[in-house]
């Protein structure tokens, strides 16, 4: 760097000066000042003032082998001096894309043989809509065009997933959603279960698909799209019930299924994708977040043989990223999931850790904010409310998440908050202390938010 900078606040300065964040607001976040990131190791990082931060959240769902790998570091290094860059379009490929094209095929479910390669979760969520659009056009069924989605879903940024996506702070920023997709209830069963059981309700919540493809005709959808659990929407685990009766519509009514395992893919949920842990068999799965634990960008959408095989018979797909199959991408992302595999990372979140993180979890229940524990694997949300007994939420939902969330910047514990739930994803490779370390910081950070709104 040929600028120094002596002082945090010099880097908030330019920061503030120069650098427009994400889902933020550009002058608030200036005036508070962002905080930078220097080092990590582990399920810790560090910033500039050297403040050592548990990382709950594994960056953005996305640091599943946790923070400094050496190896995954020097895979990136050899694969950058020994080619950086070639493209995957014209006859070629890289021995990385190549490589790791086969190493997917053995990790995913059965029937999942072929790969599409993007940089991020959005990318491989457009893609799957071209890939769906090309399948109904190459089957001889043009009209089949919509996608159904769920509201509060989180499908990405891009024009194509913010549409797919039901977040409503999103559209309103469009004009969003793009005509031809369309979105039903979410399999919320603390908030819209009612008197049901959750598996009465998860029957319910599925019912709305069927009764959405009723109401646009099945000659004109083309598939249906969802996490196995909501991650961004605030880790909504689905009652057991509903995966496979969403399953059961979709084949009824010719749609094709499809997981977006951006989150849930690659071991958080103690298998190696959501859907196994829910028992449905999609047709595609996109990918992103924990394919290269974060290391460098890379997507990609999984393509079932029954689909891949109608596509041989449709020519030219046009379509493709400058970026797609990266080299270094690909051989970062071989080595992760390589290490996943190689060091029983999964199963340690199914047997190990995660049934550990799920039971000290489950503890905030005697919590006074506390009203629902909803989690599975190493992935879990406490979701405060103002009256336990009737599951009201707060009066302006999303207040007590911002003071929780303040709270646990301070205090130097990454937590997210949606609304007024607490999210946790650490990284799979965290220890039972380390969790033990998160689960107490965490309760101080929400005794301290009970005691700001006067509870305790
Ligand atoms: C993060 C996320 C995406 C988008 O991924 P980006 O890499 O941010 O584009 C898509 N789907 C889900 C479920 C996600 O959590």
């Amino acid at each position: 760097m040929n600028v120094t900078r002596n002082s945090t606040a010099e880097w908030q300065r330019d920061d503030a000066d120069h650098h427009l964040h994400p889902f933020s607001d550009i002058a608030q976040l200036s005036e508070k000042g962002v905080r930078v990131i220097t080092h990590g190791e582990g399920v810790y990082i560090w910033d500039c003032e050297g403040e050592k931060i548990i990382d709950g959240m594994a960056g953005l769902w996305c640091v599943s082998l946790g923070y400094g790998r050496k190896e995954l570091a020097d895979v990136a290094a050899k694969q950058m001096n020994a080619l950086p860059y070639y493209n995957t379009f014209f006859q070629t490929t890289t021995m990385p894309a190549t490589a790791l094209a086969t190493l997917l095929a053995e990790v995913t479910p059965d029937g999942f043989n072929n790969v599409f390669y993007g940089s991020s979760g959005s990318e491989s969520n457009d893609t799957m809509v071209r890939l769906v659009w090309r399948y109904w056009d190459a089957k001889g069924q043009s009209s089949k065009k919509t996608i159904i989605a769920r509201e509060n879903a989180y499908h990405g940024s891009t024009i194509a997933g913010a549409s797919m996506g039901g977040m409503g702070y999103m559209h309103e920023q469009g004009p969003l959603p793009l005509p031809g997709f369309e979105h039903i209830e979410q399999p919320h069963w603390y908030f819209n279960g009612g008197d049901l059981t959750s598996d009465e309700y998860g029957l319910q919540a599925a019912g709305r698909l069927e009764e959405k493809i009723l109401e646009l005709g099945a000659d004109t959808v083309a598939a249906f799209i969802g996490e196995p659990i909501q991650g961004a929407g605030g880790v909504i685990v689905p009652p057991d019930s509903y995966w496979p009766e969403i399953q059961r519509i979709c084949q009824k009514y010719d749609v094709l299924l499809v997981s977006d395992e951006v989150i849930c893919g690659f071991g958080r949920t103690g298998e190696w994708f959501g859907c196994q842990s829910f028992g449905f068999e999609p047709d595609l799965m996109t990918m992103a977040k924990g394919m290269s634990s974060g290391y460098l960008p890379i997507s990609g959408v999984m393509v079932h043989d029954r689909v891949v095989d109608v596509l041989k018979g449709s020519g030219d797909f046009n379509h493709g990223y400058t970026y797609s199959g990266h080299p270094v991408s690909c051989a970062v992302a071989e080595a992760t999931i390589s290490i996943m595999r190689d060091e029983g990372i999964i199963d340690r979140v199914k047997n190990d850790v995660g049934p550990y993180f799920q039971k000290r979890l489950q503890e905030f229940l005697d919590h006074p904010l506390v009203g629902q524990v909803r989690g599975r694997g190493l992935i879990g949300a406490l979701e405060m409310v103002k009256d336990k007994a009737t599951h009201q939420p707060f009066d302006n939902v999303g207040d007590v998440g911002t003071i929780c969330k303040n709270h646990c910047f301070e205090n130097n514990i990454i937590m997210r908050a949606t609304g007024d739930a607490m999210l946790l994803s650490p990284p799979l490779v965290i220890t039972k202390d380390e969790i033990d370390e998160l689960m107490n910081k965490a309760r101080m950070c929400l005794d301290m938010t009970a005691k700001d709104i006067g509870l305790i």
